[in-house]
């Protein structure tokens, strides 16, 4: 089964404003910010607002209206970023075999150069 939503981990604590972010877009559904250690020109994290420990959790458990909302702003904030013409890869680790780190479900954006093929 699927873990219970730590509410001290470091994304839950930048949702609550406790840790700084640099913000790139914020709605009802997600909020956008660069990630510490960008792996490319462009590394965004999106993620929920609500309390989803894994895509899993967010996939199996989240009202379809907040899952529509959150993957429409990944869409948007790509986007605005300038990244859909030449394009950008979009990422989600899930558990143990995906080294995910935090345990709030989170979408990466990359982009801002030719990323290469990486299948897996
Ligand atoms: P994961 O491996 O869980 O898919 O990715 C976690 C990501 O969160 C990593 O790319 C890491 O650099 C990023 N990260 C970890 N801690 C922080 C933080 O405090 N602030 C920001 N902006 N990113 C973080």
């Amino acid at each position: 089964g699927l873990p219970p939503y730590d509410s001290q981990n470091i994304f839950a604590r930048i949702l609550r404003g406790e840790i700084p972010c640099r913000k790139v877009f914020e709605n009802e559904f997600a909020l956008a910010f660069h990630d510490i250690n960008p792996q490319a020109p462009v590394h965004v994290l999106v993620i929920p607002k609500g309390p989803y420990c894994s895509f899993a959790d967010f996939a199996a458990t989240a009202p379809e209206a907040d899952i529509a909302g959150f993957f429409r702003t990944v869409g948007t904030v790509a986007k605005d970023l300038g990244l859909e013409a030449p394009g950008y890869r979009m990422l989600a680790n899930m558990g143990e075999h995906s080294g995910q780190e935090v345990p709030h479900f989170h979408v990466h954006l990359f982009g801002g150069r030719p990323l290469g093929r990486m299948i897996p």
